[in-house]
């Protein structure tokens, strides 16, 4: 046997990165620092804080001790150079975009999204002019022909919200890199247990830790990574990261950050000037769900199996769409980036229509209907009247989402006591 040091694994990782026992006290739990202010040393050191000559703690807008940890956490698991809390994933899809891009600038989406980043980016478009340009289809080939000369940045998901649709990364991500534009990746429905998008060669990855990070649907947050992987200055078309900030003695960001710039400007622009911070409360509930989430994430991919292969062979069941099952549509891209299972979202349809899916609903007993997803909590919502309702027809079946459509976040119960409730709910449908 080696002796060779080596990196922690990942469930180590997910237990001591990022946090150690706290110097002052020794306490072994990640401290909450709940203060507004840090008091400083000198005037100098206040001064070098704020010219960002120095890093060090001021105010919790920008940065605070146990919100630094969740980031350095995050940041480990994804394999990327520095992360950013924000108060939720969709602040965390607003920055980034937000720091990426000024009005008349464009980005390449992917047509299958949370309903909520589908929403967002129709308002961006509308009051800021940060131009969503849809790709066709799912395919690499898709992003590709979609992209324009003003396009800055193309976006997707690993895993699709509501549809379990498993992305083509690495296809994704050479297109990005042929055109110089970098490629932001929302984890949230895999997470990081089951995807790292890095590795596939995403340049920035995002999080709502609302989902599985926190996995207990008890606080909202999100998480933005950057890999530290793109090239600003040869692009040329960010200026918060590659142009002087007047208000920090002409900083530039690229040059005296050059292995998170990206991180960088999110944090002076996105948190500084706008504000969406994470709650150190809620870091530290973050933190504490992010110690369980590899073994949470073996068992609801577990449970998710068998709740998708029951209802896949139900006769009252038109469809189920959960690649993770041998036949499915998307098979092959989910045994390739996701060998643990496409995660515990998926959706499926009743060959009686809407009706049906809304007798279905309110038939369980043990699976809430709420609208969050990647609890330990079994979930179900019918999302083309409530997370999908703003869409149009088109966005909607783009997006795979039709009247007959009910979503499930299969939690981590026992699965014979979630398919029993299942199975009283269908007895009940036409
Ligand atoms: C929930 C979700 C978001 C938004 O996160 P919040 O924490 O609810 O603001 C963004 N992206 C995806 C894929 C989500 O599922």
């Amino acid at each position: 046997m080696s002796a060779r040091p080596r990196s922690p694994r990942f469930a180590t990782q997910a237990i001591h990165a990022g946090a150690a026992p706290d110097p002052a006290t020794g306490a072994r739990a990640q401290p909450i620092y709940f203060t507004n202010g840090f008091v400083f040393d000198s005037t100098e050191q206040a001064a070098d804080i704020f010219a960002m000559r120095r890093t060090g703690f001021s105010y919790s807008r920008g940065s605070n001790p146990t919100v630094a940890a969740l980031e350095r956490r995050v940041a480990a698991l994804e394999g990327a150079k520095a992360a950013v809390a924000v108060s939720s994933g969709q602040s965390a899809v607003l920055l980034v975009l937000m720091t990426l891009m000024k009005s008349g600038d464009a980005y390449v989406a992917s047509p299958r999204l949370f309903g909520g980043s589908l929403g967002l980016m129709r308002r961006l478009d509308g009051r800021y002019d940060l131009k969503p340009q849809f790709a066709g289809g799912l395919s690499p080939e898709d992003f590709e022909a979609a992209i324009t000369p003003e396009t800055r940045a193309i976006v997707c998901e690993s895993i699709v919200n509501p549809c379990a649709t498993v992305m083509d990364l690495e296809g994704i991500a050479a297109v990005a890199r042929r055109h110089g534009l970098p490629l932001v990746v929302d984890n949230t429905l895999a997470s990081p247990a089951l995807i790292r998008p890095i590795e596939h060669g995403a340049d920035i990855v995002v999080h709502s830790t609302s989902k599985f990070l926190g996995g207990s649907g008890q606080t909202i947050g999100g998480v933005i990574c950057d890999a530290g992987s793109f090239d600003w200055t040869k692009a040329g078309h960010y200026n918060l990261i590659t142009e002087p900030w007047p208000d920090y003695d002409g900083l530039v960001v690229s040059e005296r950050f050059p292995e998170i710039s990206f991180a960088v400007a999110c944090r002076l622009f996105g948190l500084r000037d706008l504000g969406p911070g994470l709650s150190p409360m809620n870091a530290f509930l973050t933190l504490t769900g992010i110690e369980t989430l590899p073994l949470r994430m073996q068992r609801h991919c577990a449970n998710a199996r068998a709740v998708a292969a029951y209802l896949k062979d139900h006769p009252k069941v038109a469809w189920v769409s959960y690649p993770g099952l041998p036949g499915q549509a998307g098979e092959e891209l989910a045994a390739r980036y996701v060998p643990q299972g496409p995660g515990s979202i998926f959706t499926f349809a009743l060959k009686a229509g809407e009706p049906a899916a809304l007798t279905f609903i309110t038939s369980l007993e043990l699976i809430s209907h709420l609208v969050n997803i990647g609890e330990i909590k079994s979930l179900a919502i019918h999302p083309a009247t409530t997370t999908h309702r703003q869409l149009s027809a088109e966005e909607k079946s783009a997006a795979c989402v039709g009247p007959e459509t009910v979503r499930l976040s299969v939690g981590l119960e026992n699965v014979e006591d979630l398919i029993a409730d299942i199975e009283q709910a269908l007895d009940r449908v036409d």
